[in-house]
C-alpha cells in the first residue's frame, strides 16, 4: 500500500542541522494498525506528515501503491491529501466558525462533490462515530471526547484508504482515550491506519504492529513487511475550491468576530464616504455654477448689431478732447456718434458665424427686420394685427410703426434663437410649457407669460385679442389661434400714380397662396424664479420666421420699387437716410440682419466665442471690422475654475483617506492570516490548493471592501441630507449635495479592488504556510 524507500528529511535553524528522516525504509500493509512510539523529538510526526504529503522528504521515495512520488507535482499532493488520507490531531483541529457538518464536509467540499451526497456521507460519517445526537452543534458546545470523534468523522467522511493520527488521544482523559482508541480500531479493520503515539500501554492494546522510533531511525518493528506490489494502479481526483466556497468559508469566519468586522468596515468605509461627499458636493455646486451660468446668459446674450456703441468709449472720448486755442471753435463728431461704429454684416460675415464651434454656442439667432404683414380673423372678419407690445393709442411708443401697413420691427417682441442642430432646446431649457406646445416650426409662434404668468395687455390687444387690464384669460382660448401672413405682394397694390397702397380685402390676401398661415403653437413661462428670461412677456417668435419673412418679401414689387427710389414708394415724402434704410428693411429689401445674438454655452465658452469673433477682424481694416456687445462681460470664468480647484484638492484628500484605509485593511488582512494559520494547516490538510487558500483570503478582502463601499455610500447618502439643511440655511440653495448614482457604484468597485489589492499580498503569504508548520502552531 505505501512504502517508504531511503526517506530522509532534515531541517536547518541556524547552524543546526536536525536530521528528523534518516534515510527511513518501510512499508506498509493495505489494512493494519500500525502505532509508532518513540521519544519525543525523534521524528514521528515529520514521518507522518511525510506519509500524508504534508511535507517533503529530501531524497529517497515515497511509494503509494506502487507509484514513485518523486514527480509529484503541488496538485497532485494536494490530491492525494484529499482522496486517499484522512487525518486525525491531538488538538481536533476543528475549524471553529463551521458547524459540525460543515467541519466534516469540507473535504468533499473542496473536492467538488454535490451538496447531498455530501451531506449523506458526513451525516453518515457523524453516526459513525457516535455523534448522532450532535450534528447540529458547534464545535465549541462539545467535549474533547466529541471533538475528536468530529476530526474522526472529518478524516474517514470521504472514505480514504490511509488514516493518520497524530497522538489522538494525547489531550483526553483515560477514559475517552480508551473509547477514541476503540473507535480507531474499528476503522483500522477497512483501512491502514497509522498511528503516533508515545504511550506504549495503548499501542500494545490496541495496535497490530509498533514501530519504534528514535533519532529519525527506525529501531523496531513487530510486524514488518515487503511490498510485493509493483504494478501502479493510481489515480487521483484533483481538487478545486470554488469562489463561492471560499466567499461563504470567509463569510461564516466573518460572522464569528461581527465587532471587530464592523470596525473594519466602518474605519475603512471613511475614504469612501470622504470621496462620496466631495464628489456630491461638487456635482451639486457644479450644477449650480452651470445652471446660474447658462440662466445668465441666456439673459445676456453676446450680441451683434448693424451698428455697435462702444460705453466705454463715450466716457473715454470726454477726457481726450483738449481745447480749441486762438480764436477757435472746432467741429466735432458727438461723443456718441464717435463712439458708434457701423458692422458689415454681411454673408461672409454670417457664413464665419456659422463655423463658429457648436459646443461654444448652441444657439444663435440671427433676426431680420422685415416687417410682416399680419392679420387674423376676429369675430368672423379679418382685421390687422402685429406683433408687438407697443401701446397702439399711444404716440411715442407707435412711433415705431412707420407706416400704416404690417408692424415694423420686432423691437417689442421676443425672438427666440433656433439651437444650431434645429432644436428650439433654448425654450425648453428655460421655459416651461404651460399648455400647448413648445414650437416645432418657424410658423409656430408663442406667448410668453411672466413669472407671475401674466402677459402684457398691449402684445394681447395687437393680436386682436379684446381684453381689459387685469382680466383673465383661459389658456384654451389662446392657443391654437391662427395668424395668416401675407406677402408684400398681395398685401399692397399699385398705384395708377406709382405709390404703393395696402390693400383692404383681407379675406382675399388670407386665401392667396403664397400666404402663410402662423399658429400659437403654447403659452410658456420662464423656469428660473431669479430671472426675467431674455423674452419679453408677449407674442415670441423664432428667428426662422424673420427669415421667412425676408424671402417672402425680398423680391417684392414694393421692394424693388422702394429700391429704386429715394422718396417713401407709399407716402410720395422724401426720406433720410436712416429713415430709408428702415425702410428698406422694414420692405425685406435689405438683407442685411438686424440683429444677431449669440448665445454662450458657458462663461468659459465665452472666451472662446469672444475669441472667435475678435479673430474675424483680425488684419481687417477699421471700415470692415465687426463689433459685439458683450452685456455679460463683467462676469468671469473665474467661478467655474474656482470650483474645479476646489474640488480636486478635496478629492485629493479623500483619495489619501482611501488609500489610507486599504492599508489598514492589508494589515487587518494580516493578522486574520495570522490567526488562522492553523485553520490554513487543516484546509491544506484536507487537501486545499494554495489558490484555495489565497481565495479564501481574497474573499474575505473581498467582503470587507465591498461591505465598506456599501456602508461608505450610504452614510454619504445619509450625510447628504443634513449638508444639504445646512447649505440651505447657509447659502439658501437646496440639494446642492447629490449622490450621483454612477458614481456611487464606482467608488463601491474601487473600495473593493482597493481592499482586495491591500489583502491580496497577505493571502499570498498565507498561501505560501507550508501546511506542516501551520499545523505545528499553537
Ligand atoms: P516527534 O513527532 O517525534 O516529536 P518531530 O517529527 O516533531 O518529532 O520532530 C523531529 C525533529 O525535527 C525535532 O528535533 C524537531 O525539533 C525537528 N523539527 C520538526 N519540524 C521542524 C521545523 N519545521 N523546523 C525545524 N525543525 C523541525
Amino acid at each position: 500500500m505505501l512504502q517508504l524507500k531511503h526517506i530522509s528529511k532534515s531541517y536547518t535553524v541556524g547552524d543546526t542541522v536536525t536530521k528528523a528522516q534518516n534515510d527511513v525504509s518501510v512499508a506498509f500493509r493495505q489494512k493494519e494498525f500500525v502505532a509508532i512510539l518513540g521519544p519525543s523529538g525523534s521524528g514521528k510526526t515529520t514521518m507522518l506528515n511525510i506519509i500524508g504529503g504534508l511535507d517533503r522528504y529530501d531524497s529517497g521515495d515515497l511509494l503509494i501503491k506502487g507509484k514513485s512520488t518523486k514527480n509529484f507535482k503541488d496538485s497532485d499532493w494536494d490530491a492525494y491529501r484529499n482522496n486517499s488520507v484522512g487525518f486525525i490531531f491531538q488538538s481536533y483541529n476543528l475549524i471553529t466558525h463551521l458547524s459540525i457538518l460543515e467541519n466534516v464536509e469540507m473535504g468533499m467540499t473542496l473536492s467538488g462533490v454535490s451538496t447531498s451526497v455530501k451531506r449523506q456521507k458526513a451525516t453518515d460519517a457523524l453516526i459513525r462515530v457516535g455523534l448522532k445526537d450532535q450534528i447540529h452543534k458547534q464545535p465549541n458546545q462539545l467535549s474533547g471526547g466529541q471533538m475528536q470523534r468530529v476530526a474522526i468523522a472529518r478524516a474517514i467522511a470521504n472514505d480514504p484508504e490511509i488514516l493518520l493520527a497524530d497522538e489522538p488521544t494525547g489531550a483526553l482523559d483515560s477514559e475517552t482515550s480508551l473509547e477514541i482508541m476503540d473507535l480507531i480500531r474499528d476503522l483500522s479493520h477497512d483501512r491502514l491506519v497509522i498511528m503516533v503515539t508515545h504511550n506504549p500501554d495503548l499501542a500494545k492494546q490496541y495496535a497490530d504492529r509498533i514501530i519504534r522510533f528514535a533519532d529519525g531511525q527506525i529501531q523496531a518493528d513487530s510486524a514488518p513487511y515487503e511490498e510485493q506490489q509493483t504494478d501502479a494502479d493510481f489515480s487521483l481526483t484533483k481538487t478545486k475550491m470554488s469562489y463561492w466556497t471560499a466567499l461563504k468559508l470567509s463569510f461564516t469566519n466573518i460572522k464569528t468576530k461581527k465587532g471587530r468586522t464592523f470596525l473594519t468596515i466602518f474605519a475603512s468605509s471613511i475614504g469612501i464616504i470622504g470621496v462620496a461627499v466631495v464628489l456630491a458636493l461638487s456635482n451639486g455646486f457644479q450644477k449650480q455654477v452651470n445652471q446660474t451660468q447658462s440662466e445668465t446668459l441666456s439673459t445676456m446674450p453676446v450680441t451683434v448689431a448693424p451698428v455697435n456703441t462702444d460705453t466705454n468709449a463715450i466716457r473715454s472720448n470726454e477726457n481726450a478732447s483738449s481745447d480749441a486755442k486762438g480764436h477757435q471753435v472746432r467741429a466735432e463728431k458727438s461723443n456718441l456718434e464717435r463712439a458708434q461704429h457701423t458692422n458689415k454684416l454681411n454673408q461672409n460675415y454670417l457664413n464665419y458665424l456659422k463655423k463658429m464651434p457648436k459646443k461654444d454656442a448652441s444657439n444663435i439667432a440671427i433676426s431680420y427686420g422685415t416687417g410682416m404683414n399680419l392679420i387674423r380673423k376676429v369675430n368672423g372678419k379679418y382685421q390687422q394685427v402685429t406683433f408687438s407690445n407697443a401701446d397702439p393709442n399711444n404716440a411715442a411708443s407707435s412711433a415705431g410703426l412707420m407706416f400704416s401697413g404690417g408692424s415694423s420691427s420686432n423691437t417689442a417682441s421676443g425672438v427666440y434663437p433656433v439651437n444650431r442642430d434645429g432644436k428650439q432646446s433654448f425654450l425648453r431649457t428655460y421655459y416651461r410649457l404651460l399648455d400647448g406646445k413648445y414650437p416645432t416650426k418657424a410658423t409656430d409662434i408663442v406667448l410668453v407669460a411672466d413669472k407671475h404668468n401674466a402677459i402684457n395687455i398691449n402684445g394681447l390687444r395687437n393680436l386682436g385679442v379684446n381684453v381689459k387690464d387685469g382680466q383673465t384669460l383661459k389658456y384654451q382660448d389662446l392657443v391654437g389661434m391662427k395668424i395668416k401672413m401675407v406677402a408684400n405682394d398681395d398685401y399692397y397694390r399699385k398705384l395708377p400714380t406709382g405709390s404703393f397702397l395696402p390693400a383692404r380685402d383681407y379675406s382675399a390676401m388670407a386665401n392667396k397662396s403664397a400666404t402663410r398661415t402662423l399658429t400659437v403653437s403654447g403659452i410658456i413661462r420662464v423656469k428660473s424664479n431669479n430671472s426675467d428670461g431674455i423674452l419679453p412677456s408677449g407674442v415670441a417668435y423664432s428667428a426662422n420666421l424673420t427669415q421667412t419673412a425676408l424671402s417672402m418679401n425680398r423680391n417684392s414689387k414694393i421692394a424693388k420699387a422702394q429700391k429704386g427710389q429715394r422718396r417713401n414708394v407709399t407716402t410720395g415724402q422724401s426720406m433720410n437716410g436712416a429713415t430709408r434704410s428702415a425702410m428698406l428693411t422694414s420692405l425685406g429689401a435689405s438683407t442685411t440682419p438686424t440683429n444677431i445674438q449669440i448665445y454662450p454655452t458657458s462663461f468659459k465658452k465665452k472666451d472662446q466665442v469672444l475669441a472667435y469673433l475678435k479673430a474675424y477682424n483680425k488684419g481687417k481694416p477699421k471700415s470692415d471690422q465687426v463689433r459685439y456687445t458683450d452685456l455679460a462681460s463683467t462676469i468671469s470664468a473665474m467661478t467655474g475654475g474656482v470650483m474645479d480647484a476646489i474640488t480636486d484638492v478635496l478629492v485629493a484628500l479623500a483619495g489619501i483617506s482611501l488609500i489610507t484605509s486599504m492599508i489598514m485593511i492589508a494589515i487587518i488582512t494580516y493578522t486574520s492570516v495570522l490567526e488562522r494559520t492553523k485553520e490554513i494547516g487543516v484546509l491544506k490538510a484536507l487537501g486545499a490548493r494554495k489558490k484555495d487558500i489565497t481565495r479564501v483570503f481574497d474573499a474575505e478582502t473581498f467582503i470587507l471592501g465591498f461591505g465598506a463601499g456599501i456602508f461608505g455610500i450610504l452614510i454619504a447618502y445619509l450625510l447628504t441630507f443634513p449638508i444639504n439643511s445646512l447649505l440651505l440655511n447657509i447659502t439658501g440653495l437646496s440639494g446642492v449635495a447629490v449622490l450621483n448614482p454612477i458614481q456611487a457604484v464606482v467608488l463601491i468597485i474601487i473600495s473593493t479592488i482597493l481592499t482586495l489589492m491591500g489583502g491580496h499580498i497577505p493571502a499570498r503569504m498565507a498561501a505560501k504556510k507550508d501546511a506542516a508548520i501551520a499545523l505545528r502552531a499553537e
